[in-house]
């Protein structure tokens, strides 16, 4: 696994993630290569589909990936290639499930993707194709994709099966910390704010995960976005790019 290569990122305005499944072989056919920028193989191998990231991106000019009914603009279409002759119900996962590489595999290049284009993780901004609906209000038409996860059959439904995802990414991110490169910003894009407050004299412990490795330290009024929430810890990102946990009672809104 080398993750996603750097030329299939390229600079654009990104705004969400839509995480699918194709309903087709454990490999793309050529009308998934269309439909989606990447592609996880049943192996957990990705591919390039036809349609560069940047064709999305808001004003592009371009022709976009139509991945999402009337949500393409901004969003970077991910799809996980099973599912073929799937059924939903009674649950038949058909002759290509979807498979555990796939999915661990899919969640490492959806926070690589993260990452590169400044997304938040929160149920908005990275999101199964069956969460559109729903968290978008933007109606689909009978999608369940991703709504069942076959090797883990506990784990049902749209919000569920979303928010295992979002932990995932979450998690992966903390590996990433570091200075996120300059991208053009999306007005329509507004992380909460916050500043440090009531650490003084001392500074607020900067982890690497919930309650995790020590990778610095806050001042009293350092300013922060927040990236994503678990508990009462706080994924943030400080003004000079880095990425990282804080516990929230120490956050003030701004
Ligand atoms: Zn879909």
């Amino acid at each position: 696994m080398t993750g996603v290569p750097a030329d299939w990122m390229p600079r654009a305005a990104m705004r969400r993630i839509h995480v699918h499944w194709t309903a087709g072989r454990h490999a793309p056919n050529a009308t998934d290569q269309r439909a989606y920028h990447i592609l996880v193989c049943g192996d957990g191998s990705l591919r390039r589909g036809n349609t560069s990231i940047e064709a999305n991106a808001p004003g592009s000019g371009l022709r976009p990936a139509a991945h999402t009914l009337n949500a393409n603009t901004g969003a970077i279409g991910v799809a996980l290639c099973c599912m073929f002759r799937a059924r939903e119900s009674p649950f038949d996962a058909g002759p290509d499930p979807l498979t555990e590489a796939q999915w661990q595999a899919a969640i490492a290049a959806i926070a690589q993707l993260a990452h590169r284009y400044a997304i938040p993780v929160t149920p908005r901004t990275i999101l199964t194709h069956a969460e559109v609906g729903p968290n978008l209000n933007i109606p689909q038409r009978n999608k369940w994709d991703i709504t069942r996860l076959p090797f883990d059959p506990d784990c049902q439904g749209a919000q569920a099966v979303g928010d295992k995802l979002r932990r995932a990414v979450a998690a992966r991110l903390d590996g990433m910390s570091g200075t996120v490169e300059d991208l053009p910003s999306d007005p329509a894009l507004k992380l909460p704010r916050f500043r440090v407050s009531g650490v003084a004299p001392s500074r607020l412990n900067f982890r690497r995960a919930p309650d995790g490795e020590r990778a610095g330290a806050l001042p009293e009024g350092t300013r922060v976005e927040r990236l994503a929430v678990v508990g009462d810890w706080w994924q943030v990102r400080t003004p000079a790019g880095y990425v990282g946990w804080v516990w929230s009672s120490y956050l003030t809104a701004v």
